[in-house]
């Protein structure tokens, strides 16, 4: 799993290309989403949800439907944060290739169970991110 200084280094070029309106949202989509391992690790790590995955904002139907609410409410701002979470994607992907992050309504389908989920960044300390 690319830790979030990884998501900032494949992220940071689409920032510098990117008007300057629009590189804090191509920021959130592309390097904050991951704040949602935090929601996963708390619910693992207390054992509430030892064999389950909650990354919320991972799946291309996540990506999907931000980029259909941009698209809806003609909203450019958060068509970069779109784009942002598609590169993020990528990027996870290709590190990867977890089948758990393809899809948040097949996660929800199976009540977000995932047992062999790995944890990994998130289980270290900040000072190792970098
Ligand atoms: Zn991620």
């Amino acid at each position: 799993m690319p830790y979030p200084t990884q998501h900032l280094a494949v992220t940071i070029p689409l920032i510098a290309a990117m008007p300057p309106k629009y590189r804090l949202p191509v920021f959130v989509g592309g390097v904050l989403i991951d704040v949602d391992h935090f929601l996963d690790f708390g619910l693992h790590k207390s054992g509430r949800a030892q064999s389950r995955t909650f990354v919320l904002f991972h799946g291309l139907d996540v990506i999907a439907a931000v980029a259909l609410v941009a698209a809806w409410r003609k909203s450019p701002t958060l068509g970069a944060v779109a784009l942002g979470m598609a590169l993020h994607h990528a990027k996870d992907y290709a590190s990867e290739r977890n089948w758990v992050k393809v899809s948040l309504l097949w996660r929800a389908k199976r009540r977000f169970y995932a047992p062999r989920v790995r944890r990994g960044w998130e289980t270290r300390s900040p000072l190792t991110w970098l």
